[in-house]
């Protein structure tokens, strides 16, 4: 079954998990524009020069440099389909994205919107670090030492994972983001799931939309 999904949702409420989940799943391809910013941005490449103050800031990078990225990954599709986490961020990516989709004679199959209170994510968020080996990691407020729960190696907190920045984020989600539901909702592959709970039970439900929805 061939997968073209958007996950949607505010930072931090499990996008990223649950994409992986269903790469491992599925097959598809997990385009995930944040990792790839980062990524960029840790290697200083022109681009991640480029990018690095709107991504600290926890403000959305120019859509022209995220709609080029998104021609550049969808190369990858081996035909299995991919999973798109933290793009598109507004209605102008969302058009671009039915355009270039529409031009290889494809569309969209899902987009599921996780649902987590602001005060859920920023619970969540204020225990959420950067391993450079396992990724992103919970750490319990008692492991004072910051160590990987997994290999036991420091962890670092992602600079736009401060309280402050957050707090921003969850603002620019509300006002360039949220607009995407309206943009989505008329549509049959919208569906829209309740994000509390074990990584599991949030995955069994996105399965069942997954599991769902069919292509053609
Ligand atoms: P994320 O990991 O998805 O929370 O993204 C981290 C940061 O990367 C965001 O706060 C933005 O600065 C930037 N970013 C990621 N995806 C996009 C996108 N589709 N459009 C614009 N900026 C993005």
């Amino acid at each position: 079954m061939v997968q073209r999904v958007v996950i949607l949702g505010a930072p931090g409420v499990g996008k990223g998990t649950q994409a992986k989940k269903i790469k491992e799943k599925y097959g598809c391809i997990h385009v995930s524009t944040g990792d790839i910013l980062r990524n960029e941005i840790e290697h200083r490449t022109v681009l991640g020069n480029k990018v690095d103050t709107y991504v600290k800031k926890g403000e959305l990078v120019p859509d022209d440099i995220i709609i080029k990225l998104i021609k550049k990954k969808l190369k990858d599709d081996s035909g299995k389909g991919f999973i798109f986490d933290g793009f598109p961020r507004n209605v102008v990516q969302a058009e671009k994205l039915d355009g270039i989709l529409s031009n290889l004679g494809l569309h969209l199959t899902a987009v599921v919107l996780v649902n987590v209170s602001n005060e859920e994510i920023i619970k969540r968020i204020s225990r959420r670090y950067l391993c450079d080996t396992c990724g992103p990691v919970i750490i319990e407020n008692n492991n004072s030492e910051k160590k990987c729960s997994n290999c036991g190696k420091k962890v670092q907190r992602r600079k736009d994972d401060e309280p402050e920045t957050v707090k921003h984020r969850l603002k620019v989600f509300e006002n360039q983001t949220r607009s995407l539901i309206n943009y989505y909702k008329g549509r049959n592959l919208f569906k829209s799931i309740d994000g509390m709970g074990s990584v599991n039970d949030i995955f069994q439900r996105i399965e069942t939309v997954l599991d769902v929805i069919q292509d053609d």
